[in-house]
């Protein structure tokens, strides 16, 4: 943010601080595990029924992020002609699932092609070395092509992604490059100017926000790191039949854990796990686990939280990294190139004085905000409105 008023600062969409999960690795039907590791005896199959589970616990709980589907599993087949051993009628009944379920609150990216050996973008024949390794030696062009087949062959399939997923550090060596080909891909593939990857996770930092990678005001384009609070998958070893330590993230009564930890501070809540470890092997656990850590979430922060798709949350950074501030009296005048629906602004109270936008009264509330609402709290008012071009904040009597 760009002001003359060091008094005023941006707060989370609402005043509530967004919580995203990031589910890697979903393949149609299929364990990634297995897919993967094909010889330890990791149950092959994962039914359509765990991922309707799985979209029945997001619509209870409202749970929003991102859920990766790849392309193109282990370099066999494609999401959108058919893959080996799965029939087309599961297939199918998976996407339209993952389309109507989960992605309105999910956004949808591939996690690179094959989440396995590279191939060719344009044959998909299979090439000698594993995704990362060959990534790291492409140029913008080479890479821009193959995250383009990646998110051309999601659509094809009916979905519509909006970011992109790292398999393991996929692009950590030339992350300038890649988050320059990943912007370019999602903008000529999707028409997606706003996106985001995931990538990095920061399991000790006190306060850990997206992180504005690429901001071209000009042509209103923006790309954002995701980056979790929690540096590992809290439910991976459910795989081995392990119970997972919630207390770790967030305790019962919600004073302890990381994911309170990070609460506490203010900071955005990113949390990451796979489609193998909310499955595990057939039993389920982590997926008991995940709607546990909800309920705790619930329970705990009740209305100061809002569950956030990935995309929402790049938005607000991007927008409120360009927003300017300019103040003349009793006026503030707010600007973004970028479109921030529930622009949220603490600034200082005027006693006495009501908050207008545009000229319109904004509504006092002394609860939940939302668009259209401030409220004062002690000295300060915190107001939450949409931003599109420009507007004005006035203090009147
Ligand atoms: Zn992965």
């Amino acid at each position: 943010m760009r002001t003359d008023q060091p008094e005023v600062r941006v707060r989370w969409p609402t005043d509530r601080i967004p919580v995203c999960l990031l589910v890697d690795d979903p393949v149609p039907c299929r364990n990634p595990m297995w897919y993967e590791f094909p010889d330890q005896g990791h149950v092959e199959e994962i039914p359509n029924g765990f991922a309707e589970s799985f979209a029945d616990l997001c619509e209870q709980y409202g749970v929003a992020g991102k859920f990766s589907v790849i392309p193109c599993p282990r370099a066999e087949g494609r999401v959108d002609e058919g893959l080996p051993g799965v029939p087309d009628s599961e297939l199918r009944e998976f996407l339209c699932i993952v389309r109507e379920r989960i992605a309105p609150r999910m956004d949808v990216s591939p996690e690179l092609l094959t989440h396995n050996r590279a191939v060719d973008p344009d044959t998909l024949e299979p090439l000698e070395e594993r995704e990362d390794a060959w990534a790291a030696r492409q140029d913008e062009r080479t890479l821009t092509r193959y995250i383009s087949t990646a998110l051309a062959i999601l659509r094809s399939a009916g979905l519509e992604p909006n970011g992109v997923t790292s398999p393991w550090a996929l692009g950590a060596e030339i992350e300038d490059v890649y988050a320059r080909a990943i912007s370019a891909a999602l903008w000529e593939v999707c028409g997606v100017r706003v996106g985001w990857y995931f990538l990095h996770a920061d399991g000790a930092s006190p306060v850990v926000p997206p992180r504005v990678v690429l901001l071209n005001e000009r042509e209103r384009r923006g790309l954002v790191s995701l980056i979790p609070g929690f540096g590992r998958d809290p439910f991976w070893r459910t795989q081995q039949g392990e119970e997972p330590q919630l207390d770790d993230l967030i305790s019962s009564d919600g004073s302890r854990g990381r994911l309170a930890d990070l609460f506490h501070a203010g900071s955005p809540v990113a949390l990451c796990t796979h489609w193998q470890s909310l499955f595990s092997n057939g039993t389920g656990t982590g997926l008991a686990a995940l709607e546990g850590l909800c309920a705790r979430i619930e329970h705990n922060w009740s209305d100061r939280f809002r569950w956030t798709p990935a995309r929402e949350l790049a938005q607000y950074a991007v927008a409120t990294a360009a927003v300017r501030l300019e103040s003349e009296g009793d006026v503030i005048r707010i600007s973004s190139p970028f479109e921030c629906p529930r622009l949220t602004l603490e600034l200082p109270s005027r006693p006495g004085a009501r908050l207008h936008l545009d000229g319109t009264p904004l509504e006092v509330t002394g609860g939940a905000l939302e668009e259209g609402c401030w409220r004062r709290d002690g000295d300060r008012a915190i107001a939450c409105f949409g931003l599109e071009g420009s507007v004005e904040l006035s203090w009147r009597t």
